[in-house]
């Protein structure tokens, strides 16, 4: 059986960035750039004002001297090509180029206007509240580099320099199949011995939160079924995600129909708890298909250990960011793994200190919605209170 970390590698290893296309910028958040971008234009574009106010000679504009206003104003927009001459003040407002001749603008609050002259209550300096051209981005200069996540600052940032689309990796299709005939969608009422199908959305809000878009089906536990919507599934995805029916059970046909339809398996069972029974495996024409098993909780992990990383390669996401990487935290209680495989317990972190968030079977979802982390016991560890123990912050909460 695989250690969790070289399973990982494993599954690493077979994949690279999705094809590069292009997104209009406002639909590229959380995506990451597949290029370089350098700066189109100078930010701002001309000096402009940053107040309303009078655009002045500085050392005309002193305390108590007094300046005649010309008739025409200079707002923001059209650039009416003025010039300030000597004892004169153009009426000027936020954003608007700055007259030749002029060299400050002198708030409106700082002067005393009585018909067409102000007189001056306090002077300003060269350069006063002028917002010089390239002052914040330079044509030519770097402002991103490939692999940077596109955050709403940089779609502002990038939207400032002109720019309609952006590059970047296309988010990965994922089909997820969930199996099993004691299965019912929410919203449709239960008969005795049916549970209602929870992976199913949340296998979906997972493949989103990670940056891929889903699309889900259902098969029952019979093997003409499975084939049928594992041909559709793969026929349309990059990634195949099954939950349940990957375990050794009578009516556990997941593996058989994979072999039926040629998949070559890289790997089945992880040295874990929860989440052995899980599978990689390759389909003949190249879509990447992972197996988890169906208890919500060990899919769960099973999809935050394995194939969030996956989706996030996809995307772009540079080698060194795909794992969130192990953290040290103070248990606040005892713990302990009597099994013989690194076990993931949900817990609770807060201000350092770790504790169990409820019951800890795989199919406890309740326990699994209080968790923030996972915390990793090695095979026989046990930990008293007050000890180090080792969590994974990020992937229960599902961030980024
Ligand atoms: P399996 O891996 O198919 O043997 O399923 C293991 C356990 O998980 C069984 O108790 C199933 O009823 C449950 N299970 C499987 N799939 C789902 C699902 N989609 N939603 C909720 N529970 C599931
Ligand atoms: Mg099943």
């Amino acid at each position: 059986m695989l250690e969790e970390s070289e399973a990982r590698q494993r599954i690493l290893d077979t994949v690279e960035a999705g094809a590069v296309t292009w997104v209009p910028l406002e639909l590229a958040l959380d995506q990451v750039l597949a290029q370089d971008m350098t700066g189109a234009i100078d930010s701002p574009p001309f000096d402009n004002s940053s107040m309303d106010g009078y655009a002045v000679r500085a050392e005309e504009a002193q305390a108590g001297s007094a300046l005649r206003v010309r008739d025409e104003e200079q707002p923001a927009g059209l650039d009416l090509s003025l010039a300030c001459e000597s004892g004169e003040a153009i009426r000027i407002f936020t954003g608007a180029p700055i007259p030749r001749g002029a060299d400050a603008v002198i708030m409106q609050e700082d002067v005393i206007r009585e018909g067409n002259q102000v007189t001056i209550s306090e002077g300003v300096q060269v350069g006063e509240n002028i917002r010089r051209r390239g002052g914040d981005v330079c044509a030519g200069q770097t402002l991103l580099k490939r692999g940077d996540l596109v955050t709403p600052a940089r779609i502002g940032l990038l939207a400032s320099q002109g720019v309609p689309e952006i590059p970047v990796h296309a988010r990965p299709l994922i089909q997820i199949i969930t199996t099993g005939d004691e299965l019912v969608d929410p919203g449709a009422p239960l008969i005795p011995g049916e549970i209602y199908n929870s992976n199913s959305p949340m296998l979906q809000a997972l493949v989103s939160r990670s940056g891929g878009i889903a699309a889900t089906s259902h098969a029952l536990d019979d093997p003409t079924h499975l084939r049928e919507t594992m041909e559709r599934a793969f026929a349309a995805s990059d990634l195949v995600v099954i939950a349940g029916g990957v375990s050794v059970g009578d009516r556990d046909y997941v593996k058989e129909v994979l072999g039926e339809l040629g998949v070559e398996l890289n790997f089945w069972r992880v040295k874990l708890k929860p989440g052995k029974p899980f599978l990689f495996g390759r389909h003949p024409e190249g879509t990447h298909v992972f197996g988890l098993p169906g208890n919500p909780v060990s899919a769960f992990v099973t999809f935050s250990l394995f194939v969030r990383p996956v989706i996030r390669r996809l995307l772009g996401i540079p080698a060194v960011e795909l794992v969130e990487g192990l953290e040290k935290a103070v248990a606040a209680e005892d713990l302990s793994n009597r099994g013989n495989r690194p076990h993931y317990l949900r817990g609770i972190w807060e201000g350092g200190r770790v504790r169990l968030s409820g019951t800890q079977q795989s199919h406890a979802i309740f326990g699994l919605s209080k968790a923030n982390c996972l915390i990793r016991l090695e095979p026989e560890e046990r930990v008293s209170a007050g000890e180090t123990v080792l969590v994974r912050k990020d992937e229960v909460g599902g961030r980024r």
